[in-house]
């Protein structure tokens, strides 16, 4: 039964039970009231009548009014006749009584008309009596009726009181055990009612929501199990080492490759708090301490060495870092290209400076007229050859220090030397290529006669290489400074130039290996210059800046270490 009908029933029930008492309560006042009010008119009133004709009987010989009252009190009785016999007897009382009027002091009479008085009175004493027995009766019977059906009202009303709780409250409880197992994650958890009411709809709804969310976790646990079986594979399979940390630096994972180069298995230190691993392992040490920067490493293990390119990333979920994945890649394989190409490199540029050298000298015999005369062309194209040659020797020689960068063997002569020396070496050495773009070149020499430590020959040419550029990046007759200071503990040179200047963009990899301004790789140049620079400066403990503004001019600068 619905739980709607059950409450309209309860209620119903009740609204009958009061009807029901209000009517009966109602019932048995008017029937007591009907019963007193019969007694009082038919017989009380009869009594009356019947006491006020006996005084007035007495009375009859000495009082002349006694007669119109008795006469009064007669007609009043003949009207209210109720009782069996009283008729006859209030007839008899007329009969007598008209007589006794003609002749007034028959004692026989008079006697007479009391015996039939006495007979009225009697009967009505009779019906008093007999009308308030049945008046008790009834005063019973409803009292008895009303107390059998308080008695069932109490019953009913009793069970309802005690069971009408327990109809909504134990459903009740019963679906907030359930939402309490699902906020839980016990998706197992049913709600058994058998009632078939609202509450029993909510059970069943209940039950398929749960059953739903069941089925959803299973497929969703499955689904995650096989993409972590996948992933786990696919992290096996590659050739780069791979470690997980969770949040608190717990190892998570690692993969064959990441195993190997650990020299750790994953079962053993799974869990385990990663800088206590590092305390006994010299990589995952130098691992933590990289701390999100990229970084080479050389690592020997599986009995050769390797070259990684160490990552680190952050793993994010909400914003919130909620691990980290190391992945050591695998770069072997490009920094074995790497040498044999530097190696080729060297090879080349050191086979290709003799020849070129050879052509240089034939070049400047041809021109020496002891030699032999050469007409106006012949000397034209001479002159081709011999800036030619030197362009070639100037790129071999770039390929050639570039190698040494490459291979780590920069072999440096350190000496103290005068700045002026450097500065005279590498302006002799630009000289030409400024006056055939009529560019004037000043110098400013503030380091007086101090001296400054450093490889003399890769420092001057550093200063011809900024010299060249600037040259290169000028307009026709502009100008170039190039100034030395001294600077605490140190000796600055600067060469400052008006030409096309450098986007801000691009001055972070003005210093890297074949990085060309775009826009400019119609200059010849290799690239290279600047990034040997960087490798020759700070070889030797120096700094190396560039500051520029596109459209007004560079200033590339260094300093080195006074004596
Ligand atoms: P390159 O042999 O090409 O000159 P560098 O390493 O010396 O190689 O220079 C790298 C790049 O920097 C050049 O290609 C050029 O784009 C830019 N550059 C160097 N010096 C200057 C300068 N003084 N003014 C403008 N751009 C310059």
């Amino acid at each position: 039964m619905r739980l709607k009908t059950k409450l309209s029933i309860g209620i119903g029930f009740l609204f009958i039970a009061i009807l029901v008492s209000g009517i009966l309560g109602i019932l048995s006042i008017r029937v007591m009231k009907h019963d007193a009010r019969m007694i009082l008119e038919d017989n009380y009133e009869t009594l009356v009548y019947s006491n006020n004709m006996l005084q007035l009987l007495d009375m009859f010989m000495e009082d002349s009014t006694s007669v119109p009252l008795f006469e009064k009190n007669l007609k009043q009785q003949e009207a209210n006749i109720t009782e069996p016999g009283e008729a006859a007897a209030t007839e008899a009382v007329r009969t007598l009584f008209e007589q006794l009027k003609r002749v007034p002091g028959n004692d026989s009479l008079l006697s007479l008309i009391r015996q039939k008085i006495y007979i009225i009175n009697t009967a009505n004493q009779q019906a008093i009596l007999k009308k308030n027995h049945i008046a008790e009766m009834n005063a019973k019977n409803f009292s008895n009726w009303l107390m059998i059906i308080f008695g069932m009202l109490t019953l009913i009303a009793f069970t309802l009181a005690v069971n009408f709780p327990g109809i909504i409250s134990e459903p009740v409880k019963a679906l907030s055990d359930g939402i309490k197992a699902i906020v839980n994650k016990d998706y197992s958890k049913r709600i058994r009612l058998s009632q078939k009411d609202e509450f029993g709809d909510l059970a069943q709804a209940f039950n398929s929501m749960a059953e739903k969310l069941d089925e959803y976790e299973h497929s969703n646990l499955a689904k995650i199990k096989f993409e972590k079986s996948r992933i786990d594979t696919i992290i096996n399979q590659m050739n780069d080492g791979i470690i997980g940390l969770d949040e608190n630096r717990r190892l998570l994972f690692l993969n064959k490759v990441a195993e190997k180069l650990l020299g750790l298995k994953e079962t053993e230190i799974m869990g385990q708090y990663a800088p206590d691993v590092a305390l006994h392992n010299d990589l995952m040490r130098n691992l933590l301490q990289t701390e999100g920067k990229e970084k080479e490493l050389k690592i020997y293990a599986d009995q050769k060495e390797s070259y990684f390119h160490l990552d680190i990333f952050n793993v994010n979920n909400n914003e919130k870092v909620i691990g980290q994945v190391i992945v050591l890649r695998n770069i072997t394989p490009f920094h074995e290209l790497n040498e044999a190409k530097t190696n080729f490199i060297a090879t080349i540029s050191h086979e290709l400076k003799t020849p070129i050298a050879s052509i240089k000298m034939s070049a400047q015999l041809l021109s020496d007229t002891r030699v032999g005369g050469v007409n106006k062309e012949q000397e034209e194209l001479v002159k081709s050859i011999n800036e030619d040659a030197n362009r070639l020797l100037n790129i071999t020689s770039e390929l050639l220090n570039m190698s040494q960068v490459e291979t780590g063997h920069i072999q440096l002569k350190i000496q103290p030397v005068l700045p002026s020396i450097i500065i005279n070496n590498a302006t002799n050495t630009v000289s030409t290529t400024a006056q055939q773009k009529n560019i004037s070149l000043r110098v400013i020499n503030n380091s007086y006669n101090e001296k400054i430590l450093t490889d003399p020959e890769k420092t001057a040419w550093v200063l011809t290489n900024f010299l060249t550029n600037a040259i290169k990046y000028s307009p026709e007759e502009g100008e170039i400074v190039l100034t030395t200071s001294i600077e605490g503990a140190t000796i600055r040179f600067t060469v400052q130039d008006h030409g096309r200047g450098i986007e801000d963009k691009y001055l972070p990899r003005i210093f890297d290996r074949y990085f060309k301004v775009p826009g400019t790789t119609e200059k010849p140049g290799t690239g290279l210059g600047l990034s040997i620079s960087r490798e020759f400066i700070e070889a030797q403990g120096g700094q190396i800046w560039v500051e520029s503004k596109l459209g007004e001019g560079s200033t590339f600068g260094f300093s080195l270490p006074k004596q």
